[in-house]
């Protein structure tokens, strides 16, 4: 361990040991209500409580101030002190020895030990995987696939693509006799059948797939990325959350972006578009895995470049990434640009037909994340009445509004108005009446409360139901999808539910990584007191509700279309579309009948 950085392991070893209850209790008295802790907030001034700890979650949160977050945030605020200093008197309290305090101490021996084995496990894995794809006669459609996809011997190599046969227990075999059952298990190479007893109960995790190792900034082997040959699925498999990978502050090939002495970078979100643009020459592309991009995944890469440059499709879905990700952007201080691939193609298709000068060109077009948010919205079919202008400025002002540099919200301010010619100086005044209404519904002396608008009703329970473990994740599978939920605030929460990779809900593996901007949000929901006398109906309910939204939005669109094929005199667009009309509200009494 050097210098001063303290390893994540570690922090979450003290956040383990340390008890949130009973540090915030050295500060307020708490009484227990319902599965909560309550008392008087030590950060506004109030006569009845509304300062709330949940004790399995370790979340604080405030309902009269918004403030909330984990015990490290809580003393950070309490005692105005920076995050080592906090984390120093937690260790210190829970008995937890930090490196850079105590020199010449090492801290628990045996978990570093293990750690150090699960490295090499991987390191050991990458190796066997990477023989088998050049080596063994099951690697044969492996080489082919990767060869049909433009990938050269070089390439291989430079990044150590690997193979798993399409074997039960291959690794364990081959790699296995080195390591330890529990090193592999926690290194997640094996996983281990429920029910079934002694070698037998173990199989290989990655099986018949390509493999590309993930490396950390040291270029360890982490986790691996596994892609299949064919169409089943799931089409990618990631390693999951173990003791040294988190796929919400990794990114695949920053080692060798790093290495390069990338002084920008691309950031995409797929294996084959890193090494198709790496095999090409760009070197500074990396990608996240299956994960939207998190505050800590900007706190890793703002340390040598601010350059950032991210790809997002051409059209709504677009511009909603562009929205996701901007306030992330702005809470960290950082800007970055964004471009688009015509629609329908990734950077590995990209690259592959116009090359490596095509590309660096096309980088060159890029726009803040803002202004591509608003150009995307506006250019989009479905934003053109002055209520969807409405829906704009409304979807887009609570960025503006998060920006601290008042020229830059002068500049947006003026884009918006050109883009959806409206006149500028009645954006201003709808930007400044929505701020000071703002300010005036909260009584002097209290802090703005966190969060905005009001939240959706549904989609606010379901997002708490979620976050309190009272739902699994599975209920909401083939119901409704992320984009479903219209409250960017939830679909943030939301988004570490949801694997965007295979478009499906999932656990997520470290609930403690919300970003900042979210985090008052998802500490409220955290804690707060649902109480409902059947959840799984309240639940369904809620589903029911989405669902039906979702349906009226579609049948309402499709209805506007009716009218324009009308119009135009064309029958036969008109006819299908009133078949899928008709099959939309069919669907829609269904819901509201059972509902
Ligand atoms: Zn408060």
């Amino acid at each position: 361990m050097n210098g001063r950085r303290v390893s994540d392991q570690l922090v979450e070893t003290v956040r383990d040991r340390s008890d949130l209850v009973s540090t915030v209790s050295e500060y307020l008295t708490l009484k227990k209500a319902g599965q909560n802790f309550t008392g008087l907030c030590p950060f506004h001034t109030e006569k009845t409580p509304s300062f709330s700890v949940n004790p399995s979650k370790q979340f604080f949160h405030c309902f009269g101030c918004g403030v909330g977050g984990d015990i490290f945030q809580f003393l950070m605020k309490i005692e105005g002190i920076a995050f080592p200093e906090a984390l120093q008197r937690l260790a210190a309290k829970a008995g937890v020895a930090l490196p850079e305090y105590r020199p010449g101490e090492r801290e628990n021996p045996g978990a570093r030990d293990e750690t150090e084995q699960i490295y090499q496990a991987n390191e050991a894995a990458a190796a066997y995987f990477h023989r088998s794809l050049l080596e063994k006669p099951e690697g044969a459609p492996a080489r082919e696939y990767l060869k049909g996809r433009g990938i050269t011997a070089e390439t291989i190599q430079a990044f150590s693509i690997g193979f798993a046969l399409p074997r039960r227990d291959d690794l364990l075999k081959q790699v296995g006799r080195q390591f330890p059952r529990p090193v592999l298990e926690k290194a997640s190479l094996i996983s281990k059948k429920e029910g079934v007893q002694g070698e037998a109960a173990f199989f290989d995790r990655f099986r018949n797939r390509v493999l590309f190792p993930i490396r950390d900034l040291q270029a360890k082997v982490i986790g691996f990325g596994g892609r299949v040959l064919d169409q089943s699925l799931p089409k990618y498999l990631n390693t999951p959350e173990t003791v040294v990978f988190r796929k919400g502050k990794h990114f695949f090939a920053l080692d060798r972006a790093k290495k390069a002495g990338a002084r920008s970078l691309i950031i995409v979100e797929g294996y084959f578009d890193v090494i198709a643009a790496h095999q090409a020459g760009v070197t500074n592309v990396i990608a996240t895995m299956g994960t939207a991009l998190t505050g800590e995944h900007l706190r890793l890469i703002r340390r040598w470049t601010e350059n950032i440059i991210l790809i997002f499709d051409p059209d709504e879905a677009g511009a909603r990434a562009a929205m996701r990700t901007a306030p992330l952007f702005i809470e960290e201080g950082m800007s970055a640009k964004v471009v688009s691939l015509p629609l329908g193609e990734d950077p590995d298709l990209f690259i592959r037909k116009e090359g490596k000068a095509g590309f660096l060109k096309k980088l060159e077009e890029g726009k803040t994340l803002i202004d591509f948010a608003i150009s995307r919205m506006t250019e989009t079919s479905s934003f053109k009445s002055i209520d969807d202008k409405i829906k704009i400025t409304e979807e887009i002002f609570p960025l503006i509004e998060r920006l601290k540099n008042k020229f830059e919200q002068s500049h947006y301010l003026k884009t918006l108005s050109e883009t959806l010619q409206i006149e500028e100086q009645d954006v201003r005044a709808q930007f400044a009446s929505r701020n000071s209404k703002k300010k005036g519904g909260v009584s002097a002396g209290r802090p703005a409360p966190a969060e905005g608008s009001k939240l959706p009703h549904d989609e606010e329970t379901i997002a708490s139901l979620l976050l309190q473990n009272q739902l699994d994740p599975s209920a909401l599978v083939n119901q409704v999808d992320l984009e479903d939920f219209t409250d960017s605030r939830i679909r943030g929460i939301l988004s570490h539910y949801w694997n965007a990779e295979e478009g499906r809900w999932s656990s997520p593996g470290n609930l403690n990584e919300a970003e900042a901007p979210l985090l008052a949000l998802w500490s409220r929901l955290s804690v707060r007191e649902n109480g409902f006398e059947n959840i799984q109906q309240t639940a369904r309910d809620c589903i029911l509700s989405l669902r039906a939204k979702k349906l009226r939005r579609e049948s309402s669109e499709i209805e506007s279309k009716i009218k324009l094929a009308e119009k135009g005199g064309d029958l036969s667009l008109m006819k299908s579309l009133q078949q899928r009309f008709f099959n939309l509200r069919k669907e829609l009494s269904h819901l509201t009948l059972s509902h």
